[in-house]
Order: structure tokens, then sequence, then C-alpha cells
């Protein structure tokens, strides 16, 4: 009998989690992604200690630590006077009361270490998934260049237009939240060059709009910067179109001084809508499962979307293992139960934006270990 295989739909950055986690658990896994190739595209992320402990299991948790800035506090401040909102304690402190590092890196350099944790030959550039038939014995999926694979089962990490979530629950398109995020990448010279002294980890809010600014490398000589600003309508074609200096002076005009900085040393400034979408009646219907954006998209305010992604790739591997591929409903409806409280929460929160602006206790995000939470099957857990 040929082995039991596993097709993941998006090598993203929850689907490259759970390709991984999923072939450390014995499984054969394939992973479709559409793209043809990933490169280092303008952005950070941050990767709090409930990720990097999951990356301690993928043997990738140094690397990323070595190649990203740790910063010692999440600081927020008043967008006009500057004054401290909130300082919360990372550095050494997350070390020793989370049990893992706080890291802000390149969005591109974390990928490509991500990636390089799947098996070889199992990623599989260039695949955009078009047709899926779940028969009951098996899922047939058809790719846009002809080609098909059969899987036992079907994880969709193929993000907020997932295809598995339309085969799942039909077609809709997200809700635009009605802000949208400016977005650039900094060269470390050029600040220090115009005298601006920057902090690694700092957001400057006012009452309806904010920027989010960090180093991206352990050198520090990249710094990112990623809004959050009303705009009506998202009236543009396509996932992000450039933005201004201008546009962003007159969206943060009275912002601090240390900002205006910011803004006069972007060269290249890009502008994306921020989506979501409500909480979904279901997460897998027969073969097909969900994780990440594709579950559970939310606005970027907590800087917790792909930790969730990751955690949900973490969590399914964890509980197939339990199951069984052949169980695998009881594996889907045992990764529900311990999911969606969790997702769902840090969803709503990101969404509200209100999340380390003032000094909260972030511990049951940053402290929770994925391998530590005892396994429930009830629904509610
Ligand atoms: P994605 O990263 O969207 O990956 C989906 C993959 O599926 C893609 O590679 C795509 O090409 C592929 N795909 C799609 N359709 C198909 C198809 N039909 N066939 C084959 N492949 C397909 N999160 C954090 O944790 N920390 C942060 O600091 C942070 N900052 C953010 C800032 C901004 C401005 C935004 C917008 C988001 C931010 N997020 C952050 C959220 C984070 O980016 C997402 O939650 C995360 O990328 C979701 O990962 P995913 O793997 O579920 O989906």
């Amino acid at each position: 009998m040929s082995p039991q295989k596993i097709a993941i739909i998006g090598a993203g950055l929850g689907g490259a989690a759970a390709g991984a986690l999923l072939q450390r658990a014995g499984f054969s896994v394939d992973v479709f992604e559409q793209a043809d190739a990933f490169s280092r595209l303008g952005a950070g992320i941050h990767m709090g200690p409930n990720v990097m402990k999951i990356f301690r299991r993928l043997g990738i948790e140094d690397a990323v630590a070595r190649l990203g800035s740790q910063p010692d506090f999440w600081l927020s401040r008043d967008g006009a006077s500057g004054d401290y909102l909130s300082r919360i304690p990372l550095g050494d402190f997350a070390r020793r009361e989370y049990g893992a590092a706080y890291v802000t890196i390149h969005r591109g350099d974390l990928h490509e270490l991500q990636i390089a944790a799947l098996q070889p030959g199992t990623l599989h550039f260039d695949k955009r998934l078009t047709e899926i038939e779940d028969d009951g014995a098996g899922v047939d999926l058809t790719f846009a260049d002809g080609t098909r694979h059969r899987a036992d089962i079907v994880v969709g990490a193929d993000g907020i237009n997932s295809r598995i979530r339309e085969a799942l629950l039909g077609v809709e398109k997200p809700n635009y939240s009605g802000w949208v995020a400016h977005r650039a990448l900094i060269p470390g010279a050029t600040l220090e060059a115009a005298g601006i002294t920057v902090e690694p980890c700092v957001k400057w809010w006012t009452e309806d709009r904010h920027m989010m600014a960090y180093y991206t490398t352990s050198t520090r000589d990249e710094y990112y910067f990623v809004t959050g600003v009303p705009h009506p309508a998202w009236e543009f074609d396509g996932n992000s179109v450039p933005s201004s200096r201008e546009e962003m002076h007159a969206a943060f005009a009275g912002y601090h001084p240390v900002v205006q900085g910011l803004i006069d040393s972007a060269d290249e400034i890009s502008k994306w809508p921020l989506l979501n979408r409500s909480p979904l009646p279901l997460w897998s219907r027969g073969r097909m499962v969900l994780l990440g954006d594709a579950c559970h998209p939310m606005k970027p305010h907590m800087a917790q979307g792909a930790a969730m992604a990751i955690e949900d790739g973490a969590m399914l591997a964890r509980c197939l293992a339990e199951t069984g591929l052949t169980d695998f409903a009881a594996g889907f409806q045992l990764y529900e139960a311990n999911r969606r409280e969790r997702a769902s929460r840090v969803q709503a929160v990101s969404n509200a934006n209100t999340w380390l602006r003032t000094q909260e206790d972030p511990a049951w995000v940053f402290g929770y270990d994925l391998y530590e939470h005892a396994l429930s099957s009830d629904a509610a857990a």
C-alpha cells in the first residue's frame, strides 16, 4: 500500500511551518505554491517567544535569533508628544519569563529559513491550485499548469483569498477594514546620515492611526515602518500600490519629529489594504482543513497573524501525530478544539488595535508554549 499523503496548498509562513513540522512527525507531505519563486520583498515581521519555541522544534530558532534584532522593549509612545504610554519588557526578560527571544526580522530572511526546513524536493513552485475535489476516498487537486495530484488530506494554507476556504464555504471576498498600511524599509546608514536616533521597537499612536517601527536585522543596518491609517475604500487593483512621502506627511501631520524624519528617509513606500474576515463557522470538512490567514485573517496590529498561522501548523501536526492520518477527522476536530479559542481571541484583539498600548501583561500570548498545552478534545477548549 502506498503511504498516505498530505498536500499543503501555499508555502507562506504558515504552510512552510506546517509542512516542515508534519514531515518531522513522519508524514509524507508535498507543498504546492503558486509563486514561481520567493524573493526578499520589503517587509519586516515580529516573531514572539510563542513562535520561537516552535522554531526550536524545527531547528531554526538560533538562526532566526541570530539574523533578527532582539529589542529590549516594545515601546508605545504618544504620536504627537512622544510621551511613553507603555514599556513592555522583552530582551532578557522575554528569554527568562517567556522561554525564548522576541525577534523582529526581515520577512524574506525568516521565510528563507523556514523554507530550508522543508525536506528537499517537497516544495513545488508555480503550482496554482484551480480545482479541488474531495470524493470521499481522497482529494484530487488540479493546478493552473494542467498537472494533477491526489492526496489523502489537504491543508489550505493559501492565505486570505484561500481557494480551499472557497471550496468549504463558497466564494466570499474578505472585508476591507477601512484602514491601509504604509510600509517602507530604510537603510540604517540613511538614518545615521540624517541624524535620526531611533528605538529598536516602537509604536507611535494617536487615536485613529499609528506607525510601528523596528530593526529587521541583528546588525541594525535596516529599519522598517508599517502604519495603520484610516482610508474609506480600497479603490485600487491589486494587493498594494505605491505611496509617497507627501501622502504620509499628510496622514501623520502633527506627529513627533522622529516620525517625520522616518517619512523623509523612506525612498520607496507602499500602501496595502488591511483586510479581515469574521470567524468562520467551520475550519474543516471532509478531507480538507484550513490554517492561518485562510482560516482567521486579522488586521496585523498585534504582530501575531503569522504567529497564529505557525501555531496552527504546529498544532495540526501535533494532533495528526496523536490520531494518525487514517483518523484524520478526529485529528481535525482535535486541532480546531485546541486552536479556535486562542486564534479567535488574538484575531479580536488584533482587529481592535489595543495591544500593548498601555502597560498590560502579554504573558498569555508570549508565554504560551504549544507543546506544554494539554490537548483537550472539548470543542470549547
Ligand atoms: P500567506 O502568508 O498569505 O501565504 C499564503 C501562500 O499561499 C502564499 O505564498 C500564496 O502565494 C499561496 N497561495 C495562495 N493561493 C494559492 C493557490 N490557489 N495555489 C497555490 N498557492 C497559493 N504577522 C505577524 O505574525 N507578525 C507581524 O509583524 C506581522 N505584520 C504584518 C504587517 C502587515 C502590513 C500585514 C498585512 C500582515 C502582517 N502580519 C504579521 C500578518 C501575516 O503577514 C499573515 O498573518 C501571515 O502571512 C499569514 O500566513 P499564511 O501562511 O496563512 O498566509
